[in-house]
């Protein structure tokens, strides 16, 4: 079950889900960013990009409530946001 009150730990995007709609982009272009095949990637530290798991301390930046805003934007819940202690923030 989905806790959006707890503090986003790890982010991750699920490329089969993912339809490239870019709305994550429009949420958050600090965090999601579209690749080569039009599936979204995160922006780390040291200018990787992948669709993670990512631990949110790896993120370049961003903030938690336009995260969790693009997870809530993607129209196929693409995104995933986990808690410290591992329970799922959203979906
Ligand atoms: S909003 Fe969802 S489907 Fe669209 S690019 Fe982002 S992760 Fe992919």
């Amino acid at each position: 079950m989905s806790d959006e009150t707890k503090k986003i730990a790890k982010v991750t995007v699920d490329r089969n889900l993912c339809i490239g709609a870019a709305s994550c982009v429009m949420a958050e272009g600090d965090v999601f960013e579209l690749d080569a095949e039009n599936k979204a990637v995160l922006k780390l530290k040291g200018g990787a990009k992948n669709s993670g798991p990512a631990e949110r301390s790896a993120l370049e930046g961003g903030a938690d409530d336009k995260i969790l805003l693009a997870a809530q934007s993607c129209p196929t819940k693409a995104i995933f946001l986990h808690a410290e202690d591992g329970t799922q923030v959203y979906p």
